[in-house]
């Protein structure tokens, strides 16, 4: 096998044409990069006459960010595309088909979703989905529950953790999510017109803290099952009734309640956006509304599926104990609710900004929307030991703002 190197968008035809059974071999050819550029190439290599089309997803052995380069792990690629594969096989529909993968090249061959849209840029421009929250919720009960200690064989389980060792892709998160906004790092992106906010409020806050180093620790330590990892509006993408998850390089074995806490964080940046991008108030009721809506038959569809799988294909002879799943689904929903505030805290104060917030013109709508995010959060983070139902979220977020 050849060695690894970037493709170029000649490089990406040249591989494209000798995969079997693709194109036609008369076809001409044309690939386009269409990713942010950050930590991967992805590209769409297209033959006009018939249509036909794929996606090549190329992982870069360093991530580019603002002031330097930092060397990462290739093997992301092959855990990408296999967690593709397993999320295929558990609920067969919501993700891309991923049709071939190169581990010397770092290269995910997959479906071209070329009729999808990102969910985040839909929610921006006020759009609905009608089937979002049940097939999210579908995909994140069958995913999280299939490779869980619930119905894995235990010597299974295991090694299947090992072939998700992903350390580099956790550090990210240990870093940017956890650490990195609760002190003055090098690494943050604070707005300018927050900062002096930021510190009383994050900084100072020793109750905060200490909460967040225990969901810290629940990240790092708490081996449950298979996650996503980077389940945020921008690896979900959506037609007017359908839905596809993609991007799961940060996967690893983790908590349950980061997938579902990850979901919520971002429809509540975008709740806390709608004011900077609806006219009038009115429709700032009505979409924010519709977002609460989404959140909670989102847990609701989860909560049901999950159960479901747990009545019918539980293996663990010790959770079948009486009062078990009602522990083990309230630990999940306020895992939950705590990885959401911190998911919320970062896409602030940290490297990384969810583009919700950040397009916002208007400076003082923008501003608004960044105060009320970092208050939902640190008060989700402080009150999910109280929640017992999804509607904890709705009162948290009510006392906050
Ligand atoms: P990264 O890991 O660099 O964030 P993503 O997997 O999120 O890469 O892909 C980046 C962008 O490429 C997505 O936001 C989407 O616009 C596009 N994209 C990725 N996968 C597909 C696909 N299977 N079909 C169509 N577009 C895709
Ligand atoms: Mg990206
Ligand atoms: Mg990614
Ligand atoms: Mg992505």
């Amino acid at each position: 096998m050849e060695q690894y190197r970037a493709f170029s968008t000649e490089e990406a035809i040249a591989y494209a044409k000798e995969l079997p059974d693709r194109f036609p071999s008369s076809a001409s050819l044309h690939a386009e990069e269409i990713g942010d550029g950050n930590l991967n190439y992805v590209f769409r290599i297209k033959d006009s006459e018939s249509g036909k089309s794929v996606i090549f997803k190329q992982a870069l052995p360093y991530v580019r960010v603002v002031g330097g380069d930092w060397p990462l792990s290739l093997d992301r690629a092959r855990i990408e595309a296999l967690a593709l594969k397993l999320a295929a096989d558990a609920c067969p529909g919501l993700v891309p088909e991923v049709y071939s993968f190169n581990q010397e090249q770092a290269l995910i061959v997959m479906e071209d979703l070329h009729d999808h849209l990102i969910l985040r840029k839909g929610l921006i421009a006020g759009k609905r989905y009608g089937n979002l929250s049940r097939d999210i919720g579908i995909y994140m009960a069958r995913t999280l529950f299939y490779s869980s200690d619930l119905y894995m064989n235990p010597v299974e389980k295991k090694a299947r953790q090992i072939q998700f060792h992903n350390p580099e892709l956790c550090k990210i998160t240990e870093d940017l999510v956890f650490t990195d906004p609760y002190w003055d790092a090098p690494s943050n992106n604070i707005p300018g017109e927050i900062r002096d906010f930021v510190e009383p409020f994050l900084w100072q806050d020793e109750a905060l803290k200490r909460e967040v180093a225990i969901l810290k620790h629940a990240f790092v330590t708490k081996a449950q099952t298979l996650v996503h990892g980077d389940l945020h509006t921008g690896s979900v993408m959506v037609t007017d009734l359908g839905t596809k998850v993609i991007d799961p390089e940060f996967a690893y074995y983790g908590p349950i309640g980061f997938d579902v806490g990850a979901m919520l964080a971002n429809l509540l940046l975008s709740y806390c956006a709608q004011p900077g991008h609806r006219v009038d108030s009115q429709q700032t009721v009505e979409y924010r509304s519709y977002l609460l809506q989404t959140i909670e038959e989102m847990w609701l569809y989860f909560e049901a599926e999950f159960r479901r799988l747990y009545e019918t294909e539980t293996t663990e002879p010790m959770a079948k104990t009486a009062g078990f799943y009602d522990w083990y689904i309230q630990q999940i929903l306020q895992d939950a609710i705590g990885f959401a505030g911190c998911k919320m805290i970062r896409r602030i104060v940290g490297l990384a900004h969810v583009a919700d917030i950040d397009t916002i013109a208007n400076t003082e709508m923008r501003v608004a929307a960044q105060k009320q995010a970092l208050a939902i959060g640190a008060a989700l983070i402080k009150g999910r030991q109280q929640a017992t139902g999804i509607d904890a979220i709705l009162a948290i977020i009510d006392t906050a703002r």
